[in-house]
């Protein structure tokens, strides 16, 4: 029945204009009961299709932000990012969900959706908050074709796909702490979590996952709790407008498609670089690098082929940051 739904759904939207129901069923292979009944649904959850005896139905309007698969799958025009779709109302977190599907099989491109994730995660064991109804949680499966070395420049690609479609969607300025989170005005509105499954004899990646959350309609500083208040935000606050997360959703994977296949080419980030470094936070302004190994403080001059940060040190020499265990902050907060 699911599939019905996104597949009249798909049919109504990509035509634009009147599908009879005939067409309806002769391409979905369904009786014209339960067309009826599909159409009858869509109806009772706000979607304004136009009937007409002669002519058949007609999506005239969907009803505003529609989170579900059927409306993420019907404005889907991917290759094969999100074209295996798994939807959750609520999950504990995308990444082990994604983990799952791949172990059992889930090819390249295959995503995991959440209105609410119970344990949204973040780097090193930390959280991501993740209430309802208001945000994008989602994870990728990636099957590549190269050394583990290269993984980590996974999550610089899928930073740089979700900066330009949240620009793309709200005209916001989005900027890129590096190596991974999003920020708008100063503030946190996207962390992303990338991990890696090897292959039994470790020496080639089986998989990998990219997780991303993006805050996107929350209203206002209260709907974070308090310890978040200071650093993170949401497109709404910062854009003034309510986003249709499954329009935000759909552009993420259409333009991450795009650059994984540009990377891909490379297994660099050669073709993606410059436009990286237009939005990297704290180019050429002094940044502190929280390294476990030992604090130190440096100009930020933008990022390798191979997706390190350099940093110049006080004497002129300059130093890669490796993504993993690494925090960089502004000299004064945050960014
Ligand atoms: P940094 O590199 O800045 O130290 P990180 O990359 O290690 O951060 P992430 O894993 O991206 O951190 O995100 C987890 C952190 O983000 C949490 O510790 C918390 O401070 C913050 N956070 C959690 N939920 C949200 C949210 N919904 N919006 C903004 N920030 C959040």
């Amino acid at each position: 029945m699911k599939t019905d739904r996104s597949d009249i759904l798909t049919c109504l939207r990509s035509s634009g204009d009147y599908v009879s129901g005939q067409q309806l069923c002769e391409r979905l292979g369904v009786s014209r009961t339960a067309v009826w009944k599909v159409i009858n649904q869509l109806k009772e959850e706000g979607y304004r299709i136009e009937s007409v005896p002669s002519r058949g139905y007609r999506l005239v309007e969907s009803p505003a932000d529609v989170y579900s698969e059927s409306e993420i799958a019907s404005r889907l025009h991917t290759k094969w990012a999100g074209k295996k779709l798994y939807f959750f109302e609520s999950t504990g977190s995308t990444n082990p969900d994604a983990k799952r599907f791949a172990e059992e099989g889930a090819p390249h491109g295959a995503t995991v959706v959440a209105d609410r994730q119970t344990a949204g995660r973040g780097r090193r064991g930390r959280s991501w908050e993740s209430p309802a109804g208001c945000s994008v949680y989602f994870t990728i499966v990636i099957r590549p074709a190269f050394a583990p070395d290269k993984a980590s420049m996974i999550t610089l690609v899928m930073a740089l796909s979700v900066a330009e479609a949240i620009h793309e969607v709200t005209g916001l300025d989005t900027g890129i702490k590096w190596p991974n989170d999003i920020v708008v005005n100063g503030k946190k509105v996207v962390g992303i979590l990338t991990e890696m499954s090897m292959t039994p004899e470790m020496n080639e990646i089986q998989f990998l996952v990219a997780g991303v959350g993006v805050n996107v309609n929350q209203n206002g500083p209260a709907d974070f709790p308090e310890e978040l208040r200071r650093t993170a935000t949401s497109l709404k606050m910062e854009c003034g407008k309510t986003v249709d997360r499954a329009v935000l959703l759909e552009r993420i994977l259409a333009r991450f498609e795009a650059d994984y296949e540009t990377f891909e080419r490379s297994f660099c980030l050669s073709g993606l670089k410059q436009r990286y470094e237009s939005r990297l936070i704290g180019r050429d302004a002094a940044v502190r690098v929280l390294d476990p190994a030992g604090e130190y403080t440096g100009i930020s001059r933008g990022i390798t082929d191979t997706g390190e940060l350099v940093v110049e040190r006080e004497d002129g020499e300059r130093t890669l940051v490796y993504a993993g265990e690494v925090s960089v902050r502004g000299l004064y907060g945050y960014v």
